[in-house]
């Protein structure tokens, strides 16, 4: 076989994934913090802080949702639907960060750029972290309207 052969790589190099949630804190806060909330009560995950300046390789104010592999045929269809006019960087976590924000991601809503620079090419595989929400509401159901 020549050095060239590429085979195909197992899902299994996903540890977990991310969700970062893009705002404006001038503007669009209070449309995060409704979703913030609304993702808290329908799925365990792990609500990261709010960082209302520039992080790491994201190109403005967010937070990070930090879920396991399970949830993510039911979380990324709801958020979808759901994130109104913020952007939301999704990305799999695997042993290279800046592939992970790179070349493996995609966006829901408008993309922004990657301060891809901030990003180191290996890391340890971040298992999915221990969920802080407490979900009492069933993302299957019909809004609840109050
Ligand atoms: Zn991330």
């Amino acid at each position: 076989m020549s050095e060239t052969t590429i085979t195909p790589r197992p899902i299994a190099e996903i540890s977990s994934y991310h969700a970062h949630i893009y705002y404006d804190p001038a503007t669009t806060r209070s449309t995060a913090e409704q979703l913030r909330d609304w993702i808290g009560e329908r799925f365990a995950v792990q609500l990261g802080r709010w960082h209302d300046v520039r992080v790491g390789p994201h190109y403005g104010a967010m937070f990070q949702v930090a879920f396991a592999k399970e949830l993510f045929a039911t979380l990324v269809p709801w958020l979808m639907l759901n994130h109104g006019d913020l952007s939301i960087l999704v990305h799999p976590n695997t042993v290279n960060p800046r592939r992970d924000h790179v070349d493996y991601p995609f966006w829901i809503g408008t993309p922004l750029p990657i301060h891809d620079e901030k990003l180191p090419s290996v890391s340890a595989p971040e298992d999915a972290q221990q969920p802080n929400t407490t979900p009492h509401l069933s993302p299957w159901a019909a809004p609840d309207f109050r």
